[in-house]
This record gives C-alpha cells, sequence and structure tokens, in this order.
C-alpha cells in the first residue's frame, strides 16, 4: 500500500500486529489523524497457526469493528471441561448456565490477521508495512519515533505514541519498567484430528509439565500443549505417529484416539509486563503492556479490551490525545482488568504446573467443589468471557 508519510500526527501506532491492528480500524472515522507502522514486509504470508480461544466480550468488540463476520472459520465452545492428570476432580462450565450462546469462539490467529490486514486497506487506513522502528523519545508535549523503511531512515512526531510491538521497545519508554517471569515451557501447537468428532467441548487438561488444550476447531481439534522446552524439542523431532501416541498418552482418550496431526510449530511462554503502561506521550497496548502464558486464553482478549478502551477514550476526549490527564485515565480504566487477568493466570500456572503433593489434593478438591458451587463457577465463567466487568 502506498503511504504518504507526513511530519506530524495525532497519534502513531507501533506495531501491527491484531492489537495495534484493532486500535487503527477502532479509530476510523474519528477524524484524527492516525499512522501505523508494521516491522513485517510480507504480511500476506502470515501463516502463524496458533488458535486464538476468544470470549463472548470479545465478538461484541470484533462485530464492532466490522470484523467478525468476514472471519472464515469461528468454532463456538458451548462447554469447558477443566481436568487434573491423575487425579480426581473435574469441573464443567457450560453455555446454558451462563445464559449466553456460547462460551467462547476459536479461530485461527493467521484468519483474524488477514481479515484486519484487509479491513486496513479497505478504510484506506495511513499502514505503512517494512517499518522497522529503532528509536522513540517523548516528553511532555510530544513524542518522536526514527524508523527504517526502504533502507531510509525516517522521523516523525505525534501528540500520542501507542506501543504494540508485543513488548520489544519498551525498554526505550523513560519510566515504564518491563518485568519478565520466564515459565520455561513451551507451547506446541497443531491441529488434530480425532476418531470423535468436536461437539463444542474446549479440554483443559492440567499436568505436572503444564497444561494441555483440545479446543474444538472445525471437524475437529486445535492443540496447545504446554511443557518444559526439553520436551517440547522432543516431541517436535518425532514422526507423526510417535508424536501422536506420547500425546494420547499424556492426555488420554476423552476425545477419542487421536489420528493425524498436521505441521507442529513452538512458542516460549513467558509473564512480561509493564508498569506503568504509559510515559510521557506514549501509552502500552496488548502484549506490550501484558504478555501472559496461553493456559487461560486471556492475552488477545485483554489486549483488544485494551484497544477498544483506548480508542473510546480517544475519542470522547479529542483535546488533547496523549495528555497526562488523559492516560491517568487511561490506566486506572484498565488496572483491575490487566492485574486481574494477569493474576489468575499467573495462580492457575503456579498451581498446576507441578508435581506438588499437596497442591495435587488440593487441585482436586478445588476443581470438585468448582463444579458443585454455581455461583463460583458463574464469576470464573463470566471473568472469562468480559473480564474484571464481567
Ligand atoms: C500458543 C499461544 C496460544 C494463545 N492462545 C490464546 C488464546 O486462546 N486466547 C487469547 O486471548 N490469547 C491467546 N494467546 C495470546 C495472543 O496470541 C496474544 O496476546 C496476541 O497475539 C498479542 O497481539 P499483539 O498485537 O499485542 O502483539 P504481537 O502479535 O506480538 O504483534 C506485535 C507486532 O509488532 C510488530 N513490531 C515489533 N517490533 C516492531 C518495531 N520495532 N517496529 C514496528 N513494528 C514492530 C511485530 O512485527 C508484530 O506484528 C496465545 C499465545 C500463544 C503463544
Amino acid at each position: 500500500m502506498d503511504t504518504m508519510v507526513a511530519d506530524q500526527y495525532d497519534l502513531i501506532i507501533i506495531g501491527g500486529g491484531p492489537i495495534g491492528m484493532s486500535l487503527s480500524i477502532a479509530l476510523r472515522g474519528s477524524g484524527l489523524s492516525v499512522l501505523l507502522l508494521e516491522a513485517r514486509e510480507s504480511i500476506d504470508k502470515n501463516e502463524d497457526p496458533r488458535p486464538l480461544a476468544f470470549s463472548h466480550g470479545s465478538r461484541l468488540i470484533l462485530h464492532r469493528l466490522g470484523i467478525w463476520e468476514s472471519l472464515s472459520e469461528v468454532t463456538p465452545i458451548k462447554t469447558i471441561h477443566i481436568s487434573n492428570r491423575g487425579g480426581f476432580g473435574r469441573t464443567l462450565l457450560t453455555a446454558e448456565e451462563i445464559d449466553v450462546p456460547a462460551l467462547g469462539y476459536v479461530i485461527l490467529h493467521q484468519d483474524i490477521f488477514r481479515v484486519m490486514h484487509k479491513k486496513l486497506h479497505e478504510y484506506r487506513i495511513n499502514y505503512l508495512t517494512g517499518a522497522q522502528v529503532t528509536q522513540l523519545k517523548s516528553d511532555l508535549s510530544e513524542g518522536r519515533v526514527e524508523f527504517k523503511h526502504n533502507g531510509e531512515l525516517k522521523q516523525v512526531k505525534a501528540s500520542l505514541l501507542v506501543l504494540a510491538d508485543g513488548g520489544r521497545l519498551t525498554a526505550q519508554v523513560d519510566g515504564v519498567t518491563q518485568h519478565v517471569k520466564d515459565y520455561e515451557q513451551k507451547a506446541v501447537v497443531s491441529r488434530i484430528e480425532t476418531s470423535f468428532p468436536q461437539c463444542g467441548v474446549a479440554y483443559e487438561r492440567f499436568t505436572s509439565d503444564g497444561p494441555v488444550a483440545f479446543l474444538p476447531f472445525g471437524q475437529n481439534f486445535s492443540l496447545v500443549w504446554t511443557a518444559p522446552p526439553s520436551t517440547v524439542e522432543e516431541v517436535l523431532d518425532l514422526d507423526d505417529d510417535a508424536f501422536l501416541a506420547r500425546l494420547q498418552s499424556h492426555f488420554g482418550y476423552r476425545v477419542g484416539k487421536l489420528i493425524s496431526a498436521s505441521k507442529r510449530s513452538s512458542f516460549p511462554l513467558a509473564l512480561k509486563y509493564a508498569t506503568p503502561v504509559s510515559g510521557n506521550r506514549v501509552v502500552l497496548i496488548g502484549n506490550a503492556a501484558q504478555t501472559l502464558h496461553p493456559v487461560a486464553g486471556q492475552g488477545f482478549n485483554l489486549g483488544l479490551r485494551d484497544a477498544w478502551e483506548l480508542s473510546r477514550e480517544i475519542i470522547t476526549m479529542p483535546v488533547d490525545i496523549g495528555s497526562s490527564a488523559m492516560l491517568s485515565k487511561y490506566r486506572a480504566m484498565r488496572k483491575t482488568d490487566s492485574g486481574g487477568g494477569r493474576i489468575f493466570t499467573d495462580t492457575l500456572v503456579k498451581l498446576f504446573s507441578n508435581d506438588d503433593i499437596l497442591l495435587h489434593g488440593v487441585r482436586g478438591i478445588g476443581l470438585s467443589a468448582l463444579d458443585c458451587f454455581p455461583p463460583a463457577k458463574r464469576f470464573v465463567a463470566k471473568r472469562m468471557m468480559f473480564g474484571s466487568r464481567g
């Protein structure tokens, strides 16, 4: 796309991942000048295989952005089945209990990426690919960005810089600290054909190595298998039959016999979060603000709420975009949702990914108790569907 670059914008969004793209789309028609900078050149070839479980709340936002209806394959989750490997206790959350059409939906990252990329063109948003931001600086009056594009170094200014780069440039933001905790786990992702067709149930099985999720997708399932890096390297090297046998013995037969697996990919897992999520004329959203373990399927959902709420704040208060007053209001608005999502996810990883015998018993009792206490189940389900405002 041929985008002319001006010297000055109301807003520059750094990072055209799904969250940066969502914010650009949410601001369309606002009358503000917005520039979206994305480092990758060949966007059309994005084949990121990871499945994303979307909450009911995210569906509503994607619908407002005009994205939802264009997604090619969306599989509803009607029931979530949570169990603990080698122990008693399990819990079932159902859409009926919460009175919603589905607890969530599964789509592929590459599908939402493709649709958003297309919408940016359709809505004629200033979007520059192959634009790698190398430096950002800001003070109380403006933010300045330096980026490389077609071998040239360019400089642009804006009233507000939005960092949606997954956290790669956070160290350059004065006054913002990035906290990192390596989970020493990786996630293996693949599509799995099973002898039982999926019927809307998402299985989450906790094991001492890490959680394994079978998410309903199309006729079958999408797998997210988390384990220590050495185990992941081992299973990536196995041939398909050996891989399926290993997965079957790890997960069991809840989805029947595992028949085939598509190409496998892996992702390193760490908790990263920034405090505070803004500096002078800079705000961090999506994975730049919080990168979470995929166990509770919260990362994209939280990031989408960051983008949506920031866009509403900007549109309803377009007087001095990026002022300290605006950013402190945004921070206060997002604090409970973002902090709650992070603590909830991190606690699940801590409680469920270990061999502790005492915790093993507590996990079983916890899952059974949750299953017998509908108000607690509704609380957990609503938190997963809508965040802190559930
Ligand atoms: C295995 C796995 C499963 C997951 N499952 C779920 C799930 O079920 N539900 C859920 O809600 N979440 C899930 N997540 C989390 C979700 O994938 C992320 O939260 C989401 O993709 C974050 O999007 P983002 O746009 O914030 O960041 P990113 O996707 O990291 O995008 C950042 C963008 O910035 C660009 N960029 C980086 N540096 C620069 C620079 N210097 N200049 C210009 N551009 C730059 C990058 O090229 C990239 O396009 C999962 C994650 C994993 C790993």
